[in-house]
């Protein structure tokens, strides 16, 4: 199978509301009228992102999914995607299965692949995505003010639990966990909703701490954190003080952090019950810089781990 079958066999299909796609030069789209488009990137590389013999499946799912979270986190509607490969092998059944899990969440939110690049090299997935809103509209990074509230959706911390080495974990929770690091759910519906309620939005790769710190500086205000507010699976929230660095500071999680001024809790809690996705407050942000995060007693406590840094030594 040389490359040219390869892309045709795997990742040449059908693509909806697309004017071209795979198979020329460049693919063709044509945004909605009144809308801006929203580009980004994620790379997932094996050994570092992912070990080398993870289920195909699962890092079909996960590096669209991880993709999906960033538009949620703009509130925007994912629409287009193109998906660059470096593959040590062309192995039929590893693409197959790939193939199998990104079309299969590509279809529940109806985007479209529409190109990429395939080539040989260590196993690299790398997938560009493109969605919309409408003109000026956006969730982003800067927009956070003194006084709102600091909400977060889902859980926290159950996949940086299954990177933990170790540990003697309950098989159940064990899978649970691992569950949640393979196959993260992104929380397109809950971003689409809170875009004309939420401020200031993230998505949450690298630890709370470390990407609430994000929206601090891009909106020049600080905060205050309530560990003991942090959602939690039942098994590690009974173990809160225990895996204190997997609720501040792990990442892959894929939830959504987000600001909004108190006036729309109520139509925020609602939203989010339609979506069938929790959302707890978490803190509130406050004039001034930096981050305070509140013992259970209303201490400060001293977070050593800002997040996950691929270039720092953490
Ligand atoms: P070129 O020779 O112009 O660089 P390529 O050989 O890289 O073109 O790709 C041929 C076509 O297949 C292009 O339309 C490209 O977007 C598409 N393509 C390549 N790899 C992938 C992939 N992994 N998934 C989807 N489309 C792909
Ligand atoms: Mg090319």
């Amino acid at each position: 199978m040389n490359e040219f079958q390869l892309i045709e066999r795997f990742f040449c299909r059908p693509a909806a509301d697309t004017i071209l796609g795979v198979g020329d030069d460049a693919a063709i789209i044509r945004p909605s009228p009144g809308c801006d488009l929203h580009l980004s990137a994620d790379m997932l590389v094996a050994g570092r992102h992912f070990l080398p013999d993870t289920d195909p499946r699962a890092l079909g799912h996960k590096a669209l999914a991880v993709n999906l979270s960033d538009m949620a986190a703009m509130g925007a509607r994912p629409r287009w995607v193109l998906l660059s490969l470096a593959l040590p092998a062309s192995d039929e059944t590893w693409l197959a299965q790939f193939a199998e899990g990104l079309f299969t969440l590509a279809a529940e939110h109806e985007v479209s692949l529409i190109g990429g690049d395939t080539t040989s090299g260590p196993l690299t997935l790398s997938v560009t995505i493109i969605g919309e809103t409408l003109s000026g509209q956006a969730l982003r990074r800067d927009a956070a003010r003194a006084g709102d509230d600091i909400w977060f959706s889902g859980e926290v911390g159950m996949a940086a639990l299954a990177l933990k080495n170790g540990l003697t974990i309950p098989a159940d929770i064990a899978a649970e966990c691992k569950q949640r690091l393979d196959r993260p759910t992104p929380r397109v519906a809950l971003g689409r909703a809170l875009l004309p309620l939420a401020r200031a939005c993230l998505d949450v790769s690298d630890g709370v701490c470390g990407d609430l710190s994000h929206i601090l500086q891009r909106s020049q205000v600080g905060a205050t954190l309530w560990f003991e507010a942090l959602p939690a699976h039942p098994w590690l929230a009974a173990r809160r003080d225990a895996y204190q660095d997997c609720l501040l500071a792990g990442g892959d999680d894929y939830e959504l952090l987000f600001t909004a001024d108190v006036s729309q809790r109520a139509a925020i809690e609602q939203a989010a019950r339609q979506c069938g996705v929790a959302v707890t407050r978490i803190g509130v942000i406050n004039a001034g810089s930096g981050l305070r995060v509140l013992d259970g007693q209303g201490a400060a406590m001293t977070v050593d781990r800002k997040g996950y840094d691929h270039f720092g030594d953490s």
